[in-house]
């Protein structure tokens, strides 16, 4: 037997009433299980009513704290009766969490001084390829739990009128609350790779954020901050007089406490050589044509955005000169840089 008929699905489920929705705020944390970083491990939800809350940098960043002191995440976060001093965050890259944001490093600034950190790591995968988040791999198992689940938006009684707009908002809050509480109530049961998940209904609260006046101090980013397209790096500097000593053994296996750069190698006389080191957005394609600009000349430390390089530039001397100069060496050096077997090879990256 042959149907012939056309199957019409929305693509998706609009609400019924503009903010109709909850948010989800899903956090994975990833174990380590013999000796490396595995994919399992706790999930911790938080579940924001759509109306009123939104998804922020800062929403994610009280998110985190919250789950960080969590009774149930201290096995996972917390060592020497303190939480771990080096904190590695995969994100979406989306704007509320993308590395290179604004939002995103003022967020991270205030975690890094909140935890009193050593160092805090923000990375994300370049465009089309946020389906590898390691947390992605859980919203299967979460997805199913919600099969066949409706969940009314009147429980205690509708808050709308005919064309779906609000009457009465003591009445959404309860709505929303209600909600909130079923799909908590749910995913609280389920287990995920033998670990638990947490789901909990956050009330709305002020979600405003401050500035960091550490973020905003050119010379403190200066020392502390490596931002790149796609990894922002908060690093505790060796100076004792700015920053307590390191807990962790990170200099150990990071001279500066910074992941290097990408370093170009070769076949040499005897294997691999390392040839050229490189700005740490060598391998983003959108990102070549731009990134002998994005170069500071005077001590080449490598910046994603132009602006950021201009507020770097005024913590060296004789600013105006130096620019001047640099201009035009970069010029110079754009047109002789050598194309090797199709690679742009980028003189004079050495500090
Ligand atoms: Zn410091
Ligand atoms: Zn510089």
């Amino acid at each position: 037997m042959r149907y012939e008929r056309q199957i019409l699905m929305p693509d998706h489920d609009y609400p019924i009433a503009k903010g109709l929705k909850l948010i989800l705020s899903v956090i994975g944390v990833l174990c380590f299980k013999d000796w490396k970083v595995s994919y399992s491990g706790p999930t911790c939800i938080l579940i924001r009513r759509g109306a009123i809350d939104s998804s922020t940098a800062e929403t994610h960043r009280q998110d985190l704290i919250k789950y960080l002191h969590h009774d149930k995440m201290r096995d996972y976060f917390w060592s020497n009766n303190r939480i771990k001093p080096v904190l590695v965050v995969f994100s979406d890259g989306g704007p509320d969490e993308a590395p290179r944001n604004e939002k995103v490093l003022q967020a991270a600034v205030k975690s890094f001084k909140m935890l009193d950190l050593d160092a805090m790591f923000v990375c994300t995968n370049a465009p089309h390829q946020s389906a590898r988040n390691p947390v992605e791999r859980r919203m299967a198992t979460l997805s199913r739990d919600l099969c066949g689940l409706i969940i009314p938006h009147d429980v205690c009684g509708t808050h709308l009128d005919a064309q779906g707009r609000t009457i009465d908002t003591v009445l959404e809050k309860k709505n929303f609350e209600a909600a909130g509480r079923i799909l908590a109530e749910v995913w609280d049961r389920t287990v995920i790779n033998g670990f638990e998940v947490i789901a909990q209904y956050v009330p709305p609260a002020s979600t405003a954020a401050s500035e960091s006046t550490e973020a905003n101090d050119v010379l403190w980013r200066d020392r502390h901050i490596l931002q790149s397209k796609y990894c922002l790096q908060v690093v505790k500097c060796q100076d004792e007089s700015c920053c307590s000593p390191m807990i962790s053994r990170l200099r150990l296996y990071l001279e500066d406490g910074f992941l290097p750069a990408p370093v170009m190698f070769r076949h040499g006389l005897y294997g691999l050589e390392a040839f050229k080191p490189c700005p740490n957005d060598y391998y983003c394609p959108s990102v070549i044509p731009e990134l002998q600009k994005l170069i500071c000349p005077v001590c080449k430390k490598y910046f994603f955005r132009k602006a950021s390089l201009t507020k770097h530039g005024k913590i060296h001397k004789n600013l105006a000169t130096i620019f001047e100069l640099a201009e035009e060496e970069i010029e110079t050096e754009v047109v002789s840089s050598i194309d090797e077997g199709g690679v742009q090879i980028i003189e004079d990256m050495e500090a």
